[in-house]
């Protein structure tokens, strides 16, 4: 009640200040209607705390795309069995709305199956995308596209994403679907005949890619892990472009992306400020074009946020914004919880703090997947 009569004085007082009434209640009624999204850019910094983000920012000259973002929040990342959650787990969290146990690959706590956002995009006859700087069946670009019992389970991982509806994917991992797995089975023209158009230029710069004539794209950018950024890789960024492109070319339809800056984790397991450092202006290079992208099409909800922290990142005194002296308590995850950024329409629904899981029913809400079908009469 009190709300209530919070928004009557407030919508007399901004109509005496000339904002239309309809405006008011538009904002008052946000976070339980939001204004739908057709499309959802997901951006996911393996390891990226609020440590990684402040250290990528001095070390970029104090500045990140990120800090264009209007709302944020943060997320709480531990997993069904385990206070420190894995890649795996926490992906799935976020592709699928379970919290499940570590090494899953979207399945639950039981391993049964569970249908991820993407998934669930493509039946509703989204366009859908997963982009990675690690391999393509790697943990977090995994858990949004297959069933594993164990991330390890690589070939698997491929086997399902050649059996998805995917439209997109540009990763590494070339030899996970030729003839170098163990069952020595390519499955490159399994994928061709699906109407992929296939790339395997090992190149570390992405190629131009003709479009015009492409139904589907997988472009492998390595044949195993793709090298560092700070060694020469320099694919993200053009690729999200191409991807949010090429996705979007079906107007109608709305598409799912997620881009995953996945070398931040690489960069907190082995201690390396210089390494973290690199692969998050990195990874805000991509956000910047993505930011782009929806601030043009107006239509266009993007979210970044991390799947956990990585190394219990702290930048120690003597460090300088040009001269970051970080400190590490682990080699591994921790605990701590981790920043959710979103701009455009639902990005209202993630300011606060919430669980991982939550970001998987912000992002159907933002979709209005969580809506019942309209049955005309
Ligand atoms: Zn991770």
């Amino acid at each position: 009640m009190g709300n209530k009569i919070a928004a009557i004085w407030l919508l007399i007082g901004l109509s005496a200040c000339g904002t239309t009434n309809q405006q008011v209640v538009a904002n008052l009624q946000s976070v339980d209607n939001p204004v739908l999204a057709k499309n959802v850019i997901l951006m996911i910094g393996d390891g990226m705390g609020l440590g990684q983000i402040t250290a990528g920012m001095y070390a970029n000259g104090n500045h990140l795309n990120l800090e264009r973002f209007p709302i944020v929040g943060l997320q709480k990342t531990y997993s069904y069995n385990n206070l420190i959650t894995d890649s795996a787990a926490s992906a799935t969290a976020i592709a699928c709305g379970v919290k499940t146990y570590n090494a899953a690959i979207g399945v639950n706590k039981d391993t049964v199956p569970v249908q991820s956002i993407l998934e669930e995009a493509e039946i509703k006859g989204l366009k859908t995308g997963l982009i990675a700087t690690s391999t393509i069946v790697h943990a977090t670009p995994a858990a949004f596209i297959s069933h594993q019992p164990m991330r390890s389970m690589y070939e698997f991982i491929a086997q399902d994403l050649l059996d998805s509806g995917i439209d997109l994917f540009i990763g590494g991992g070339y030899k996970f679907f030729n003839e170098q797995r163990h069952d020595e089975k390519s499955l490159i023209p399994k994928l061709e005949r699906k109407g992929f158009t296939v790339s395997s230029l090992t190149h570390e710069e992405l190629e131009d890619v003709n479009l015009a004539n492409t139904k589907k794209l997988a472009y492998f950018t390595s044949n195993d892990s793709p090298i560092p950024e700070a060694t020469g890789r320099d694919y993200l960024p053009k690729a999200s472009i191409i991807a949010a492109n090429f996705l979007n070319s079906h107007k109608k339809q709305g598409f799912f992306l997620m881009i995953e800056g996945s070398q931040i984790d690489w960069g907190g397991h082995a201690n390396d400020t210089k390494y973290i450092t690199s692969e998050v202006i990195d990874f805000d290079k991509a956000i910047g074009k993505m930011l782009d992208f929806a601030k043009k099409d107006k239509e266009t909800l993007v979210i970044i946020t991390a799947d956990h922290e990585t190394g219990g990142f702290a930048i120690n005194p003597k460090s300088r914004m040009d001269s970051i002296q970080g400190a590490f308590t682990s080699s591994y995850h921790t605990g701590t919880m981790v920043p959710v950024f979103a701009y455009g329409p639902g990005s209202e629904l993630f300011s606060g703090i919430y669980e991982n899981t939550d970001i998987y029913h912000k992002m159907r809400k933002a979709l209005g997947f969580d809506r019942a079908p309209v049955v005309s009469q």
